[in-house]
């Protein structure tokens, strides 16, 4: 007979694009006694659960709750519970996430049009209004506000008008902007967005906040047909987070603590001094790798806080160093994918990984492991740095 060992992850410090390193206080309220998903005192949590996430997301939104399931369970209950046969929907493709949307609205049996931009760039709002007003109506437009496969921001301002000329309802994916750069849902007239936990929020993947505006509650109730999935159906949800406190599946209990604690320490932290840390230890990562002499393919003005995109130099083997970085200094970066395969680097800095200590490691580790590449640094990267957190 074999005999299993117990599980027993080695320490790593997580700056790939997520699961990010998880607070010490978050893995113990995992640890706490499970409930039953029933009971008065998991209520308590779960009704404080919804208050929480709603100044993070930015929104006053009754329907604001998590999901079961990861960040892509959270795609999926939009498009879900919003679409329905034969809909139309306008989807804006900066990258892999915008590109699964497209995926999952087909999959709907919706017809789909997409608004493309150039890989490693914003959404073009001229290009999406022109869609909207040569292509619609749609009943829903979506895009990506934090491109994770490419670290684009997407400014949401301009989207409310367009999504209007659309006659569509907006759809946001902030798996990678929840409480790390501003989200301000009510403030865009977002109608519809899901995150994930394993980002900003530094928490374990497994459950998948959202929110919907009442207008986008008003679509799930008037709907032709029921909800095609019936474990992502919000109509029967609601009657579970709210309302009658009806039984449909059991809850996560303890991913449901997690996420509590979570959500308590960035609040407690204040939303502004997160979004500034966040800002501020990019900004320092940055310094650090350009001083190096490494480009950064995004411009300046649509650069991701949590998430840097850094070219891989000529000359240097991708894996080999990412290879190093584990072995020798536990440090995990991520990537690239699509079109940055073997050709770019993905450094978070997101939620509790972002941190001075973590930068400066991964500036140091990343020169040692560049050099023993054959790549000269121009300069030191850790002077950089330490000026910028200076301020
Ligand atoms: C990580 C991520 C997802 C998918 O979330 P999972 O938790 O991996 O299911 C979706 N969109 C974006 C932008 C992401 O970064």
């Amino acid at each position: 007979m074999t005999a299993y060992r117990p599980v027993d992850p080695p320490a790593r410090v997580l700056m790939g694009p997520g699961p990010s390193d998880v607070a010490p206080s978050v893995l113990r309220a995992l640890g706490a006694p499970t409930v039953g998903h029933l009971d008065p005192m998991f209520l308590q949590v779960m009704d404080e659960v919804r208050a929480m996430l709603r100044p993070v997301f930015g929104t006053a939104n009754e329907m604001t709750m998590p999901m079961s399931g990861t960040g892509s369970a959270g795609m999926e209950t939009l498009f879900v519970n919003l679409l329905e046969p034969g809909d139309k929907a306008l989807i804006g493709v900066h990258g892999v996430f915008g590109g699964r949307m497209a995926e999952v609205a087909r999959r709907c049996g919706a017809e789909v049009v997409t608004v493309d931009a150039p890989w490693g760039q914003a959404l073009d709002p001229d290009d999406l209004m022109k869609a909207a007003k040569a292509k619609g109506p749609f009943k829903v437009m979506a895009l990506v506000h934090a491109e994770t496969s490419t670290g684009v921001l997407q400014d949401l301002s301009p989207m409310r008008a367009i999504a209007d000329a659309a006659g569509a309802l907006l759809l946001t994916d902030c798996v990678t902007s929840l409480a790390g750069v501003p989200i301000d849902l009510d403030k865009h007239g977002v109608d519809a967005a899901y995150s994930g936990t394993q980002k900003c929020l530094s928490c374990p993947p497994g459950l998948a906040p959202i929110s919907f505006s009442d207008r986008a509650v008003t679509t799930l109730k008037t709907r032709k047909h029921p909800v095609q999935s019936w474990y992502l159906d919000l109509n029967l949800i609601a009657n579970y987070w709210g309302g009658a406190r009806a039984y449909h599946h059991t809850a996560p209990v303890n991913m449901n603590y997690a996420i509590h604690e979570a959500l308590r320490l960035a609040l407690d932290e204040g939303l502004e001094a997160r979004f500034a840390r966040h800002a501020r230890h990019a900004a320092a990562l940055r310094a650090g790798l350009q001083a190096m002499g490494l480009e950064l393919p995004v411009k300046a003005s649509e650069r991701l806080d949590p998430l840097t995109l850094v070219a891989i130099p000529e000359g240097v083997d991708d894996k080999r160093v990412r290879g190093r970085l584990m072995s020798d200094y536990g440090l995990e970066i991520g990537g690239g994918l699509g079109q940055f395969a073997g050709r770019a680097w993905r450094i978070g800095l997101m939620g509790a990984a972002s941190t001075p200590r973590n930068l400066t490691l991964c500036l140091s580790a990343l020169s040692a492991s560049l050099q023993a590449e054959g790549f000269k640094p121009k300069a030191d990267p850790l002077a950089a740095a330490a000026e910028v957190l200076a301020g």
